[in-house]
């Protein structure tokens, strides 16, 4: 969908560049398999019931909090679950990957000076271990976490301090998701140009977006 595109034109439009991390960075299988694998199993354990009963139960429990911080707040789950969800991550660290072509087009956009963000919804323990494990920090102008703004990525209010925070000029910022309620938070406070991660995961077939987005399903497309 981008091949038509006049992408040197397209990149000297843009300044600042907004990218999510877990899906659209990073390959999402490590967090489909935390939540629906593993933290299952611990449960099923620590509880005595079936893996497929613990699998429903945190369903629901998951759904609940969908769109809101607590989705991704380790220690609100911890304490949920009365599991130590952080120790729990860290034991699987070995599955934390980078999606193909993400650090060449880190590289691609450093060489044209543009600024770069990465913009997450996920907890502080979370960034912490997958930065560690990926060592994609040093890409970023700037790292936000949800829990700075105080608010999830799906919220328009996000958009708005997040604007405040970075200065930058939304007619000239492009920013890449793997989820749409967060392009479409975007789209509503502004944001120009704005693209779907389409691979999120490995393990699965890329997704189409519902919203008319963009779709990109990696990131040599942009280059
Ligand atoms: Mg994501």
């Amino acid at each position: 969908m981008i091949a038509a595109l006049d992408k040197g034109q397209f990149w000297s439009q843009i300044d600042w560049v907004l990218l999510d991390m877990d899906g659209t960075l990073l390959d999402k299988y490590f967090d489909d398999y935390f939540w629906e694998i593993l933290v299952p199993q611990k449960y099923a354990e620590k509880y005595g019931i079936s893996v497929k009963k613990a699998q429903k139960e945190l369903l629901n429990y998951y759904r609940q909090e969908e769109g809101t911080l607590n989705w991704t707040d380790l220690d609100f789950w911890s304490q949920k679950f009365d599991l130590d969800i952080p120790a729990l991550k860290e034991q699987i660290r070995h599955l934390i990957s980078i999606h193909p072509y993400v650090e060449d087009f880190l590289q691609f956009l450093k060489k044209r000076k543009k600024k770069v963000a990465l913009v997450t919804n996920a907890h502080y323990k979370s960034l912490e271990l997958k930065m560690k494990k990926t060592r994609l920090s040093p890409y970023f102008d700037r790292i936000i976490c949800a829990f700075d703004i105080g608010l999830p990525k799906e919220k328009v209010a996000f958009w708005l301090k997040l604007q405040k925070e970075l200065g930058f000029n939304p007619q000239k910022t492009a920013f890449i998701d793997d989820s749409e309620p967060p392009l479409l938070a975007a789209q509503q406070a502004g944001i120009k140009y704005l693209f779907f991660k389409s691979q999120s995961s490995s393990q699965l077939p890329p997704k189409i977006p519902l919203n008319g987005f963009k779709a990109i399903q990696s990131f040599n497309e942009l280059m």
